[in-house]
């Protein structure tokens, strides 16, 4: 039998799920699962073990083993996925969970936190439902993502596991400000902090609020009015005393940067990811990989621009400079070993194609597909300081596994058509439980 004809689209929070939930916050006589996989890729190795077993106690995997060696016992839940290959679920490092692809300025405007947050009950679902069991959201407003992470976490909305920044800190008129409404409406951004003292203050507010990370807007940006993006925007000091603080205070570092010298500042500054990187040169390169320094790339939204987009003149010419040049200047990161983690800037396009991103990068940068692979899973979980967590399949890890028709080492896009989906042990999607 296909295996695609013996799973069911069970796209479920039935009652199941929520007992399956009420058990693990019961605690120490969780029940077990066991997930009888076709074949497990190690995305350690990209070696396929064929007939293998995994074992699901409460959030966690117990353990891997060939599937003849593991009778069920008693009570054991036991979902046979048949022939479909299994592995971890996928990590997006540049997601917008609480906004949309709508870039009418009207539309911009008139947003208010409570639609926001809506926005990402509904984007949240349809991400981990795309085989994306953890996100880290790198800009909402209002502290919309830190109640999003919590209401998930809390069992209250699906979604997958969330490490958030909040507001993004940017200058007064930077990419990260609000720049569509005339003087008179006094319109300025959640994040805006200007000099050494605002951004102390930004940095320590945000953490005060419950971020788990600090966005800053280096350079300019494209969907912004009135900036450009090769320009930088904070100077490195800033940037340095945006560093100092997040550090001391057990936060990481997330810098928007196209223009080289954005990059190379914000790299000096101790950043620990550069996001897009557009316009990154050899100088940048060569700081970044000094200082192990990560690069996002966000490309897959070029590609459907090219294909869907709807932009306002003001944005619209300066997504095509950044597209002109964007992919040739990344595969050189690349060939030059700049570590990658995968990051989409999911709403710049629909949420859940999140898997696209892999497609660039194996067919049409060049890039290996088990490296490819581990940038969505060891590269994404090491730069969120989640490797103890997720990323791998191991015991003592999440138990968030997806499963697809193909190897994904073969064929790469298998990933944009996610067949199964465990978070913390709670099957979302395609369950044949028995
Ligand atoms: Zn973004």
């Amino acid at each position: 039998m296909k295996a695609s004809m013996k799973l069911g689209v069970v796209l479920c929070l039935s009652i199941a799920t929520h007992a399956a939930l009420g058990q693990q916050a019961a605690g120490s006589d969780a029940k077990r699962t066991l997930i009888r996989a076709g074949h497990v890729l190690d995305v350690k190795t990209g070696k396929l073990l064929d007939a293998q077993t995994i074992v699901v106690e409460g959030k966690t995997i117990q353990s891997i083993a060939p599937t003849a060696g593991v009778a069920a016992q008693a009570g054991d839940t036991v979902i046979d996925l048949g022939s479909l290959t299994v592995m971890p679920g996928l990590i997006d490092v540049h997601t917008h969970l609480t906004m949309s692809t709508n870039f009418d300025p009207f539309y911009e405007v008139t947003m208010t936190d409570a639609k926001e947050a809506i926005t990402g009950v509904a984007n949240a679902r349809t991400t981990l439902m795309a085989g994306v069991t953890s996100v880290r959201n790198v800009g909402a407003d209002a502290y919309t993502d830190v109640d999003l992470r919590d209401s998930i976490e809390a069992g209250l909305v699906p979604g997958p596991h969330m490490a958030v920044s909040g507001p993004a800190l940017g200058i007064t008129g930077g990419h990260c400000d609000d720049n569509l409404l005339p003087p008179q409406y006094h319109r300025v951004g959640d994040g805006v902090a200007d000099g050494i003292a605002e951004v102390q203050h930004m940095v320590r507010k945000n953490i005060k609020y419950g971020v788990d990370v600090i966005k800053i807007c280096a350079t300019g940006g494209v969907l912004s009015k009135g900036d450009d993006p090769q320009a930088s925007q904070y100077t490195l000091e800033e940037m340095q005393a945006i560093v100092a603080d997040a550090h001391r205070l057990g936060r990481k570092v997330a810098a928007h940067a196209h223009g080289a010298q954005g990059i190379l500042w914000a790299t000096e500054a101790g950043v620990d990811s550069i996001e897009h990187g557009s316009y990154i040169n050899d100088a940048a390169i060569a700081e970044m990989k000094k200082r192990g320094t990560y690069l996002v790339p966000t490309l897959y939204l070029e590609d459907w621009m090219i294909e869907k987009g709807n932009l306002p003149a003001f944005y619209h010419q300066k997504m095509l400079d950044t597209i002109a040049v964007a992919k040739g200047n990344i595969k050189h990161a690349m060939q030059a070993g700049v570590k990658i983690a995968m990051g989409t800037d999911a709403a710049v396009y629909p949420h859940g194609l999140n898997a696209h991103e892999l497609d660039v990068y194996v067919n049409q940068l060049g890039m290996a597909p088990l490296a490819a692979l581990q940038t969505a899973t060891i590269n994404a979980a090491d730069l969120m300081g989640w490797t103890a967590k997720t990323g791998t399949l191991e015991p003592g890890k999440w138990a968030d596994i997806i499963a697809v028709e193909k190897n994904p080492m073969e064929d790469v896009r298998t990933l944009e058509d996610v067949k199964f989906v465990m978070k913390a042990g709670v099957v979302y999607k395609g369950a044949n439980a028995k």
